[in-house]
């Protein structure tokens, strides 16, 4: 088949090998442990389902839900951002349903980006920046995200030649996947770049709620980052309802008017039911984010305890459900993956494939119970790292 130019500058599929080689371990009867996946294994909280549940039933939310999303969506997204960090918001204006934030992500350089502009995207990343602007026509620019800079970019090694011609700068903390914050002066140095540079930043702040340390901020808390900046939140990971498609964007009106503009003409917007779900998630009792949050913390706990004792240094992570660690020495990211597949049953994800400053890490994703994790750590502790 001929695809799209598009699709053929799409990079590699990194993880296509680990697919295959999981598959067929599964077809030969191995009792596979998934650690790769960053997809929540707990249920969506009851109180949520049952919201959705009675939303569907209305006769009023079967019609085409359209533009923004519901006011008292919106309002209790604004309630949140108050409430969260101190950020106010115009429900009118400032804020604008998704389905799902890599939605709106996804459509976000072909409402700003024009070919041969540039987009800054970190590496490693979630892969929806890069693609989503190749698909635009743009040209994405990779900003090493290197350990010894606590995993922020460095933004003033960026060239001056690809600086004249960027747009977007998109910027993602709590990070997936190397599991690092951002403190408030690098946010406070993104902003002050952005304005100086003509920049429009997309702050990715899918796990805000993911940390067991400090809260993590919102960009817009920051002065001066409403004038240049938008925020993607998602329901997904704070409330297990990442099969639920539902989130938001929220800051600069008129950047979100651009994506809004590009949204009218491919969606029709957020299922209203779903959306009504989202109102219990904001609104209920929040007592099942910070159970959420202790089961990550006690799952990371034993992990990282665990697999120290058995020889592999990792970080205790201050936030997501991710653990990025170093591969053992003298193997690249898709060997450590496939060893640990092949020899030990568990399932990672290859740094690599997140992106070329990824080579020399893999991601362990924390979406299996206590007793699962424990049994990958004893199996893992059995591999021997030599070639
Ligand atoms: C999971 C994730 C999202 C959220 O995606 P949804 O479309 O809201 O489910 C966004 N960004 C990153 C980095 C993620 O890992």
């Amino acid at each position: 088949m001929k695809y799209s130019q598009r699709i053929e500058k799409l990079p590699p599929y990194l993880f296509a090998e680990i697919d295959r080689k999981k598959k067929a371990a599964i077809d030969r009867g191995v009792d596979v442990i998934s650690l790769g996946v960053g997809d929540p294994d707990r249920p969506t909280p009851p109180h949520i389902v049952k919201a959705g549940q009675e939303a569907m039933a209305k006769p009023s939310n079967h019609q085409y839900p359209f533009g923004a999303g519901l006011m008292p969506f919106r309002q209790a997204i604004a309630a949140f951002m108050q409430r969260r960090f101190n950020v106010t918001l115009d429900p009118a204006s400032d804020i604008y349903s998704l389905i799902g934030s890599k939605e709106g992500l996804g459509h976000l350089p072909l409402a700003f980006m024009d070919p041969g502009q540039v987009a800054l995207v970190p590496d490693p990343a979630y892969p929806v920046y890069k693609n989503a602007t190749l698909f635009a026509g743009g040209e994405p620019h990779l900003m090493p995200l290197n350990e010894a800079r606590g995993f922020l970019p460095d933004l003033g090694a960026i060239p001056k030649d690809i600086l004249r011609r960027a747009r977007l700068l998109f910027l993602n903390y709590p990070n997936n996947p190397v599991a690092a914050v951002a403190p408030r002066a690098f946010l406070e140095e993104a902003v002050a770049f952005a304005k100086k540079n003509n920049l429009v930043v997309a702050y990715d702040n899918a796990y805000s709620e993911m940390y067991f340390e400090q809260a993590p901020l919102s960009f817009l808390e920051i002065p001066g980052a409403k004038d240049i900046g938008i925020e993607f939140h998602s329901l997904s990971k704070t409330f297990n309802m990442t099969g639920w498609r539902i989130g938001w964007v929220c800051g600069n009106p008129e950047l979100i008017k651009g994506l809004a503009q590009i949204k009218d003409s491919i969606d029709s917007g957020a299922f209203q039911a779903i959306q009504e779900a989202g109102i219990a998630a904001l609104n209920g009792p929040q007592t099942y984010v910070d159970d959420m949050r202790a089961l990550y913390r006690n799952r990371r706990d034993l992990f990282v305890d665990l697999m120290r004792k058995a020889g592999w240094a990792l970080p205790s992570p201050p936030a997501t459900f991710y653990i990025w660690a170093h591969a053992p020495k003298g193997f690249t990211s898709t060997e450590t993956a496939g060893k640990l597949l092949d020899e030990a049953g568990v399932v990672c994800a290859p740094g690599v494939g997140f992106g070329p400053s990824g080579e020399g890490f893999v991601r362990f994703a924390l979406t299996v119970d206590e007793p699962r994790l424990k049994q990958a750590v004893e199996r893992i502790s059995r591999v021997v790292w030599q070639k």
